[in-house]
């Protein structure tokens, strides 16, 4: 899962992106309304940690134009997500600017200081709504995934994956029934700064389908891989 945090105080932008990265997120950070609205142009983000007082400007007014977005379309250059996940995390805690903020489209508000573990649950539960689920556990055919625990379970039985296998698998179950490219799996995974090899994404797969058994991940040969819908019975 791949976090845009928008924060002007290095010490906490530097807090926060080390507390995510341990929590097995991808983080990128941002000082400045600009710079954060440039970003949601080029990558694709699960949601956004958004600080209200920045350098040049508020944050509300990133929420407004997100929200205001028409979206990807195909058109060129890419436009941002309007749908994409906000969590305004800002030390204003009058309960009017807290309803501004969430009136403007904000999905969530957090008071400076905060508490890790609260965050990471307010955002856990951003992402689960965003995903369309109500269950914080994800479950498909045998397998069990709970993303607060970041644990996996096959049969009842611990499965034991690497911080980034976790997240491909993550990745493709949230995305059951789509294919998804390298590229996208990637831009889930790291941020702008982490060296990537080539061909992690595949090593990556090859390991989950020896833990998992090969039948679970399924390849669309020059596209990407992608986890089939369970049949209803
Ligand atoms: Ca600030």
């Amino acid at each position: 899962m791949r976090i845009l945090v928008v924060e002007d105080d290095p010490g906490i932008a530097i807090g926060l992106r080390a507390n995510l990265q341990q929590r097995g997120y991808a983080v990128d950070v941002s000082d400045r309304v600009a710079q954060a609205w440039s970003a949601l142009r080029v990558e694709r983000f699960d949601a956004v940690l958004l600080d209200l007082g920045l350098v040049d400007g508020d944050g509300t007014e990133l929420v407004r134009r997100l929200r205001l977005s028409p979206g990807q379309s195909g058109a060129y250059p890419a436009l941002p997500d309007p749908a994409t996940p906000v969590l305004i995390v800002t030390a204003r805690d009058q309960v009017h600017e807290r309803i501004a903020g969430l009136d403007q489209g904000a999905d969530d508000y957090l008071s400076k200081p905060f508490d890790m573990d609260e965050l990471d649950a307010r955002l856990r539960a951003l992402l689960r709504r965003a995903a369309g689920r109500s269950s914080p556990v994800i479950r498909h055919g045998d397998i069990e995934l709970d993303p607060a625990l970041r644990a996996v379970r096959q049969d009842g039985q611990p499965v034991d994956l690497s911080p980034r296998e976790f997240s491909v698998l993550l990745v493709l179950l949230e995305a059951r029934g789509r294919v998804m490219s390298r590229h996208q799996i990637k831009a889930c995974l790291y941020s702008w700064d982490a060296a990537i090899e080539s061909n992690a994404i595949e090593v990556h797969i090859h390991h989950l389908r020896r833990k998992l058994g090969s039948g679970l991940i399924q390849t669309m040969r020059g596209v990407g891989y992608f986890i089939p819908q369970e049949e209803r019975r």
